[in-house]
């Protein structure tokens, strides 16, 4: 299958168009290039007949038109987006446009191409978005999200994400475009960007600063490695109803306190400091709008598709921390290009 993968330059993208290639697909990388990117996170498949690059913004109707024309894909995998929720807070209007109208330039562009392919081949053709649990709100003590959990988006990131859902959907229900929709819980693993919580935990740590936690650290969250999340993401591509929404995740929930005495732990093992990195832990000023508790319920995901996830989180923090430690270079030259983050002072631009 030739397919369209937007944003496969970023964390989730780059494992997605890794995996596809792997299990022989084409892949087309449309991506617009943005601080989070990497064409790094590629470079191992660069070279291969099966991947070709686009530079382009979803938002752009003639260069997405003209990349569905040139490259004739049979599935697009939608995940560019604008995608980390502080900056959202600071400037929310490059996500609604990022996300929301991108998404619509997207899909109308992809609605003509369907149009004009010849009968077998537009039976075939999907457009699979891919979101966020954080569309549904925050969840309290008890209970998770699941396919029929209503919409309740609390910040600018998860209520734009919740916007591009809307939109997928309805021109499921509307035009007949054969979309299918997963919402996953939080990712982890290599090459995610330095801002995240795991990473930023990490890079700190090694540098033997302090280790910030929003708020109290008991916000409950279901990791899951992102190597799980681009497989489920395949099989949901591959062999997902059309015009259904799959949950992904449901990994035991933990609170974020216990992930960063985790990557303490296998920080003590990898790089190993003066004191034990836990004694670094400081808790910060609480993130406006910060959600308490997400879980996934991915029961559905797994009766149809008979999908879980592979990776015990204790293998994949241990796992993304070693990934950290043996690829320092990797975080330096993203420090080179000038990445900023004064809230983790994690470098100076
Ligand atoms: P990321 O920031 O690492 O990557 C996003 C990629 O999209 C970047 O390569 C960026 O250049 C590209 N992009 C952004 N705006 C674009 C535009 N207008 N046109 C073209 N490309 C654009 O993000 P990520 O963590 O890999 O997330 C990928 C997708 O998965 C997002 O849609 C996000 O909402 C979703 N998601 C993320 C998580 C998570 O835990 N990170 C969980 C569930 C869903």
């Amino acid at each position: 299958m030739k397919i369209l993968i937007t944003g496969g330059a970023g964390f989730i993208g780059s494992a997605v168009v890794r995996k596809a290639i792997a299990d022989g697909h084409e892949v087309v990388n449309l991506d617009k290039l943005t601080y989070s990117a990497n064409l790094e996170n590629v470079a191992g498949v660069a070279a291969s007949r099966a991947y070709a690059f686009e530079e382009a913004d979803v938002a752009d109707p003639r260069r997405v038109t003209d990349i569905f024309a040139r490259h004739q894909p049979d599935a697009v995998m939608h995940l560019a987006a604008e995608s980390h929720n502080d900056r959202a807070i600071e400037g929310p209007m490059e996500f609604v446009v990022s996300n929301v109208v991108g998404t619509a330039v997207l899909l109308e562009a992809a609605r003509a191409y369907w149009n004009g392919l010849p009968a077998e081949r537009k039976a075939g053709f999907r457009f699979h978005h891919v979101s966020t649990d954080e569309v549904f709100g925050a969840l309290g003590e008890d209970g998770a999200f699941s396919e029929a959990t209503p919409y309740d988006p609390n910040s600018p990131y998860s209520a734009s994400k919740a916007g591009a859902d809307h939109l997928v959907r309805a021109w499921g229900r509307t035009y007949g475009l054969p979309v299918v929709i997963t919402n996953c819980a939080n990712n982890y693993g290599p090459y995610q960007f330095p801002e995240k919580l795991i990473p930023t935990v990490i890079s700190r740590a090694m540098e033997g600063k302090s280790i910030p936690i929003y708020g109290d650290g008991r916000q409950v969250r279901d990791w899951l490695h992102v190597d799980d999340h681009a497989e489920a993401l395949l099989l949901v591509l591959t062999r997902g109803r059309l015009q259904e929404t799959y949950c992904i995740g449901g990994t035991p929930n933990r609170r974020n306190l216990e992930i960063v005495q985790l990557l303490c732990a296998a920080l003590d093992k990898y790089a190993p400091a003066n004191t034990a990195h836990a004694d670094k832990i400081t808790f910060v000023a609480d993130r406006p709008g910060h959600d308490f508790r997400y879980a996934i319920d991915a029961s559905k995901l797994k009766a149809e598709l008979g999908w879980q996830a592979k990776t015990s989180l204790e293998d994949g923090l241990d796992e993304t921390v070693r990934w950290y430690v043996e690829n320092k270079d990797w975080v330096q030259r993203i420090r080179d290009r000038g990445f900023h983050s004064e809230r983790l002072g994690l470098v100076k631009a």
